[in-house]
């Protein structure tokens, strides 16, 4: 028997009946400000998706005893909305964060959901909170889905009842800045077989101590690496990219490989569209490991290295410590106050310009 999926033709909509005023544009720190409204989606085994419903922001209403506040059964996805110039709104590849979602929850056993009828929801929250959109290049509204096994029940079966959820918070620009990075070998993010390509809150809690322990040694984020070899994996919770002169003196671009260990980000997936759109240099998802990435920088073969990710896009990384080395990595030597890299700077332009519907593309998908 199959029971009814996400239909957003039953969606319902209860408006606030206290608007909150728009969040002050100088103040707007990421993820700390909801706009009025939230999405919540709830399911049943036995009688499937019930109608979605659009409400006040506001708590949820869980069972002590479900399975995501034990077994921690959640998933989420972050991605963007943009008011373009002529004032219309655009998501950045939504049907990606949809896919990976999809990905994401049935790794943990979440139920399975129709992902175009529950872009459409997304997209009618947007619009009815659309005047939390901030109308400034650079400003965007930070969308979060997140999907969690709501069932009472200690048992380490499967959540026979589950929700989805999506709340909206207006963001800032990213304050641009080079990053430092400390090189972790004896701490691991994932492993082979592990669960580090799906975007499960699982993932993250345990990332938390040592990502703070890096900030009191005076870095920005942990740079992630795998193995002996220490191959190098991630930054933080974006994925690492190098722009350098490989082995063969080619110039090449090259990003770690989905190979189960690193999150597929979107980001990534655009900027290695876009350069192989260009067809300047060669580009590649290959392991590369520290040791490599030390010999090109000692070499001078390191042109440039960044962290993508939808939050703050591209973000160049100044300098690696790694086996208490520090080593700098060059932003840009004809600018010794650049904050990015010439290339890191283009790929960033290119994405902000199709994000803003400033140059035509069909990854920007209308509200
Ligand atoms: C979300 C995330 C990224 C970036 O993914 P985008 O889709 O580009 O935002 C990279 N690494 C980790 C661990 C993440 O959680």
């Amino acid at each position: 028997m199959t029971v009814p999926n996400i239909d957003a033709s039953k969606l319902t909509t209860t408006l606030t009946q206290t608007p909150k005023a728009l969040f002050d544009k100088n103040k707007m720190s990421f993820g700390k400000n909801f706009t009025d409204h939230m999405l919540c989606i709830k399911y049943t085994e036995e009688n499937g998706w019930e109608a979605p419903e659009i409400k006040p922001y506001g708590p949820l209403q869980i069972d002590p005893a479900a399975f995501v506040l034990n077994y921690s059964v959640e998933t989420f996805e972050g991605m963007k909305a943009f008011r373009a110039e002529d004032s219309t709104i655009n998501l950045f590849r939504p049907e990606k964060n949809m896919q990976r979602l999809a990905t994401s929850s049935q790794r943990i056993m979440l139920p399975e959901f129709d992902q175009e009828q529950f872009l459409q929801c997304i997209k009618e929250l947007v619009k009815v909170d659309q005047r939390f959109v901030p109308d400034e290049y650079g400003y965007s509204l930070y969308v979060r889905p997140n999907f969690i096994g709501t069932e009472p029940n200690l048992n380490l079966t499967y959540s026979r009842e589950a929700m989805l959820y999506v709340y909206l918070s207006p963001v800032g620009p990213y304050f641009p800045r080079t990053v430092k990075l400390y090189a972790n070998s004896k701490l691991v993010r994932a492993w082979p077989g592990g669960v580090g390509n799906f975007k499960l809150g699982g993932n993250y809690a345990p990332a938390l101590k040592p990502a703070m322990d890096v900030v009191a040694k005076g870095y920005d984020q942990i740079l992630w690496l795998l193995g002996d070899d220490h191959y190098v994996t991630e930054v933080g919770t974006m994925n690492f990219f190098i722009f350098w002169i490989n082995d063969d003196g080619e110039k090449e671009l090259v990003t770690a490989p989905l190979d189960g260990i690193i999150l597929p980000g979107v980001t990534r997936d655009s900027l290695l569209s876009l350069a192989r759109q260009w067809g300047e240099f060669k580009v590649s998802e290959r392991k590369i490991t520290m040791p490599e990435v030390v010999r090109a920088i000692e070499d001078g073969r390191m042109l440039e290295a960044f962290g993508a990710g939808t939050a703050c896009v591209v973000c160049s990384v100044s300098e690696v410590c790694y086996e208490d080395n520090e080593y700098t990595i060059p932003v840009d030597p004809s600018n010794p106050d650049a904050v990015f890299g010439p290339l890191t700077r283009r790929l960033r332009n290119e994405l902000l310009d199709i994000q803003y519907a400033k140059t035509p593309s069909s990854w920007a998908v209308p509200v």
